[in-house]
């Protein structure tokens, strides 16, 4: 397996001078296998360049798996420019969390009505099928996945793709349970329960070959931003330490982290992990980065 990150950035598109190293489009990444279907994990801006490649390079691949962690304006943007949904022969299966008050195909196609966009969903020529997802293993091809609940403020899941002992992770827009009544319940009854929610988590990703993870917010950004659904650098690299992932990409990076900021926040992780005796190997995700799993 391949996994290859085509947008890394959080909320927002980033372009310009100060993004150019990690890349300004927002949250998109392709698992390939020679003989698999496409597996595209969300259609932030870096979804435009996916449909581009496949178009050009690629005429062969005309099956494509399309899952989305949420419908958050960061994880959907893109997908009005995915060039293959105006081809015909095209066949695209997108997946999503199940919502209750509107079903994913809705939520998608309101994005692209006339008020936002010149092409209505009836006009698009790719065949097109939805899946509503829960807490669930199913399959694409020959990848064994999985998905589970995340902590977001809206219903959001992580994703994970097996294929012949290997494992690799995709987990954003996720902030460890913790007690949001503060001091006003430090009963045992709620310890208990975020200690489960978080172990759950912990059983998702162990042992997984390659994790890309939500680490948004350093320590200090994060006391003013509690209770917003993302993680901090430290809550990964504790994560990884705890359950044994093999490779460890942070991932959904602030939209107003500069490059020579990040490299320093990550150069600082790498180097407080080489002095500890759980060598792991964490890295920046980068767009244009291809992973070998
Ligand atoms: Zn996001
Ligand atoms: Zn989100």
């Amino acid at each position: 397996m391949k996994l290859r990150f085509w947008g890394v950035r959080g909320s927002v598109p980033t372009p310009g001078p100060d993004t150019v190293y990690f890349g300004g489009n927002t949250s998109c990444l392709q698992l390939t296998d020679s003989d698999e279907p496409v597996v595209v994990l969300d259609a932030g801006t870096g979804i435009r360049g996916i449909g581009l490649d496949l178009v050009s390079k690629h005429p062969d691949k005309k099956e494509i798996h399309l899952l989305f962690s949420h419908t958050h304006w960061d994880h959907i943007q893109g997908l009005p420019f995915f060039a293959p949904l105006y081809i015909p022969g095209y066949s695209i299966d997108i997946y999503g969390p199940v919502h209750y008050e509107k079903s994913l195909e809705e939520i998608l196609d309101r994005q692209m009505e006339y008020t936002y966009f010149p092409v209505r969903v009836a006009e698009l020529q790719a065949k097109i099928t939805y899946h509503e997802l829960k807490e669930e293993d199913f399959s694409i091809g020959g990848y064994n996945c999985a998905s589970k609940y995340l902590n977001h403020p809206v219903l959001c899941l992580g994703y994970r793709f097996k294929k012949e002992g290997k494992s690799v992770i995709y987990c954003t827009d996720h902030e460890p349970y913790y007690n949001y009544l503060g001091e006003d319940d430090t009963g045992e009854e709620m310890g208990a329960i975020i200690e489960e929610q978080n172990g759950r988590l912990e059983d998702f990703v162990r042992g997984a070959d390659l994790l890309v993870m939500d680490s948004q917010y350093t320590e200090g950004e994060y006391r003013s931003h509690l209770g917003w659904g993302h993680s901090t650098t430290k809550h990964t690299i504790d994560l990884v330490l705890k359950t044994g992932v093999k490779r460890c990409s942070l991932f959904h990076h602030d939209p107003d982290r500069k490059d020579d900021d990040e490299k320093k926040i990550i150069e600082g992780l790498q180097k407080h992990l080489d002095e500890s005796p759980d060598l792991i190997d964490i890295f920046g995700a980068r767009e244009g980065m291809e992973i070998d799993i």
